[in-house]
């Protein structure tokens, strides 16, 4: 593969710029931050020269029309969530050396000069078109400020780009009766000029720099790609109306902005010339290499658009790979912010406080390197108890433990060497160097089993060694085992770095480890006999039943909210006593004749064989069931209900019915044949 034959003086890491418009959730964590992170932290401990920028993405129409809701100016949404969303990073260890942000001025100034080079070198193309404008507020209006109807579904509230109701992408120009959002009045079509990047003109390169020397990227990247290239590229504006953005820097571009595709990745180039000054090496000579971290939904911004434009520009190299994830869905269904079908990491934090490896761990073992994947909880308490605990913490605990109870906490000397510990010595030089061969090809997956696979090794050699049942007969023995236990231990310190952070650091304090680099792995001198080691505490706690049954139920709710958007959720009502409850006297009974009550649409009369009588009973369910489907049908009957009048009808007693949110009834019955009059209770 290319990345071994050709050889870096250094590695520049960028992650996909969140949008600011909301907090981020494991999806973002899984799919990009996350394996960037191991990445960088792998390179890190290699000596690598690497620097690994991040940033908000701030511009564009869904942080003014969030504006505008909540009463505020774009900047208080972007400051607000730049905020949550660099805190959730830095709490989860995803070590940037810089997060910046495209409102800062810098990058406004990176950005401008980027789009000034590749106008005054004549690589756009000016174009003329009409645009919708609102006259009163004397501003074009971008397609989410339209509204209409759909020409294909007849909703009357599709958006200038899309129907929400059929999924139709559509132009402003294809609504029927168009409206301003802003206003509420009908916008008329006015001129506008607009500058574009001549996409068309990239494609015989793009071919050649991908198609031919990039077929080593990852299937699912370079498919994604093809077939982009062969269905063949268009001009693209780089240019919009809109006056939130980096100001276009021509004098007439009045009320005109940079297209939000185009500002945000030069952000990657702003946020190094914030963090060095020498950031020129980084960008531009070619003996640096550059890795985007992004999804799915990013790759043709990344390799075709963004290459592009470095192309047109001429002094910039291009991304070597672009290792993209495809989704992370939850509990089966697709990660939605407008739905809150999410696992916010702030409120992750808040119930799992101390937990990011866990996570981290859980995300990494899981990510979406080939295929969408799933996130549930149960698989994350699973693989927190049986794997981090059972296997990773259990293994370093014992070690710990049985050190302090038979050397005093000091790590003893080996003696002669049998054939399985030998084999054990063996196994932990070659599955470090299994670990960091499967992160130089972007296999997260295999490389978190390949390190655990080190604390499997640990935990069954110990399992096997018994030290426990030896030391009265054979402690010379136990010196050797305790010392190649702790050898592991001190290996999992290191290796565990990238994927655990924050429990390798733990775990280096137990053994005193203060400086270490990835070699060391490989060194026994990390830690000599004689040195002391501390009194461990847990690494990993078991996770209960009850923790994760709350977090479903959290997920429950949103789904029922969801699922009733008129909000038909019944709250649970004040508590009774139990002797309220044994007033009801419910029984089973059977529909024995039925029939539809005249002059009313929802009533069914209905004699029911209560066991203990037949009786006539009046029930609202006609709008769900026909009387002959229902005759025979075993019911649950509230029978002592005081009789009242419907519709000249002594109803005596009521049929128990289920509601759902949307409103819909069904018979609650016993699910085996019951005698009439059994009590429910
Ligand atoms: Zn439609």
């Amino acid at each position: 593969m290319k990345n071994t034959s050709k050889s870096f003086r250094r590695v520049l890491v960028t992650s996909a710029l969140p949008y600011a418009n909301g907090p981020v959730h494991i999806g973002h964590l899984a799919g990009v931050y996350v394996p960037a992170d191991i990445y960088v932290r792998y390179l890190r401990m290699k000596g690598k020269d690497v620097i690994f920028i991040g940033g908000s993405d701030e511009h564009g129409v869904p942080i003014t029309i969030r504006a505008t809701k909540e009463g505020v100016s774009p900047q208080d949404i972007v400051d607000k969530y730049h905020a949550i969303i660099k805190s959730s990073f830095k709490e989860f260890g995803i070590s940037f050396d810089i997060y910046s942000r495209t409102s800062s001025s810098l990058h406004h100034k990176t950005a401008s000069e980027f789009f000034k080079k590749l106008f005054l070198s004549g690589k756009f193309i000016e174009k003329i078109t009409e645009q919708y404008y609102d006259e009163e507020k004397q501003q074009f209006l971008a397609d989410r400020y339209i509204t209409g109807t759909c020409p294909h579904c007849g909703n009357e509230k599709a958006y200038g780009d899309q129907c929400e109701n059929c999924g139709t992408s559509l132009n402003a120009t294809d609504l029927i009766n168009p409206k301003s959002t802003i206003s509420g009045n009908i916008p008329i079509l006015r001129e506008t000029k607009h500058w574009y990047l001549p996409l068309d003109q990239y494609e015989t390169w793009l071919r050649e720099w991908i198609i031919e020397e990039h077929k080593e990227w990852k299937p699912n990247v370079y498919g994604q790609c093809k077939s982009w290239i062969d269905a063949g590229l268009q001009p693209r504006a780089v240019t919009r109306d809109l006056d939130w953005g980096v100001k276009v820097p021509l004098e007439d571009a009045e009320g005109k902005v940079l297209y939000v595709w185009f500002d945000a990745p030069i952000g990657y180039i702003s946020a190094t010339r914030e963090f060095t000054a020498d950031w020129e090496k980084y960008w531009k000579d070619p003996e640096t290499r550059m890795i985007h971290f992004i999804g799915k939904d990013n790759i043709v911004f990344h390799c075709i658009i963004f290459p592009s434009m470095l192309k047109a520009e001429g002094s910039y190299i291009f991304p070597d790979n672009v290792p993209a994830n495809e989704f992370l869905n939850l509990e089966g269904d697709k990660i939605s912010t407008s739905r809150n079908w999410a696992v916010w990491l702030h409120e992750y934090l808040a119930d799992f406080p101390g937990k990011q490896d866990v996570l981290r761990y859980v995300l990494t073992a899981n990510a979406p390197e080939t295929k969408d994947n799933d996130f549930t909880w149960r698989d994350f308490q699973a693989r927190n108890n049986n794997e981090l605990l059972a296997v990773f913490g259990n293994f370093v605990n014992r070690t710990l433990v049985l050190t302090h109870k038979y050397f005093g906490g000091v790590v003893p000397e080996p003696n002669s060497l049998t054939d399985s510990d030998q084999a054990v010595l063996n196994d932990l030089v070659y599955l470090p160097q299994k670990v960091a061969s499967s992160l130089e090809s972007f296999r997260f997956r295999e490389a978190l089993n390949e390190m655990m696979n080190i604390a499997r090794l640990g935990n069954k050699y110990l399992t096997d060694q018994e030290p426990w049942k030896i030391w009265k007969t054979d402690p010379e023995r136990v010196k050797t085992v305790l010392h190649i236990s702790l050898r592991i231990c001190a290996v999992l310190s290191i290796v565990s770095e990238p994927f655990l952070p924050f429990s390798a650091a733990k775990l280096r304090g137990f053994l005193n480890i203060n400086t270490f680099n990835w070699c060391d792995a490989e060194n026994p001198g990390i830690l000599p006999f004689g040195n002391p080691v501390n009194t461990p505490e847990l690494l990993f706690e078991k996770i209960e039943d009850t923790a994760i049954e709350y977090q479903v139920d959290k997920l429950l709710q949103t789904k029922l909210k969801n699922a009733s958007p008129a909000g038909h959720i019944i709250p649970q009502r004040t508590d009774i006593s139990y002797d309220d409850f044994s007033r009801l006297d419910l029984r089973t009974a059977t529909i024995i004749a039925a029939e539809k009550v005249p002059k009313t649409k929802k009533l069914l009369k209905l004699l029911v064989d209560t066991g203990i009588d037949q009786r006539i009973i009046v029930s609202g369910i006609a709008a769900y069931y026909s009387p002959e489907e229902i005759v025979g049908r075993k019911v649950s009957v509230l029978i002592n209900l005081a009789p009242r009048e419907i519709k000249g009808i002594v109803s005596s007693g009521m049929i128990l019915m289920a509601e759902n949110s949307a409103g819909k009834l069904c018979f609650v019955s016993p699910i085996e044949d019951f005698d009439n009059g059994s009590a429910i209770k």
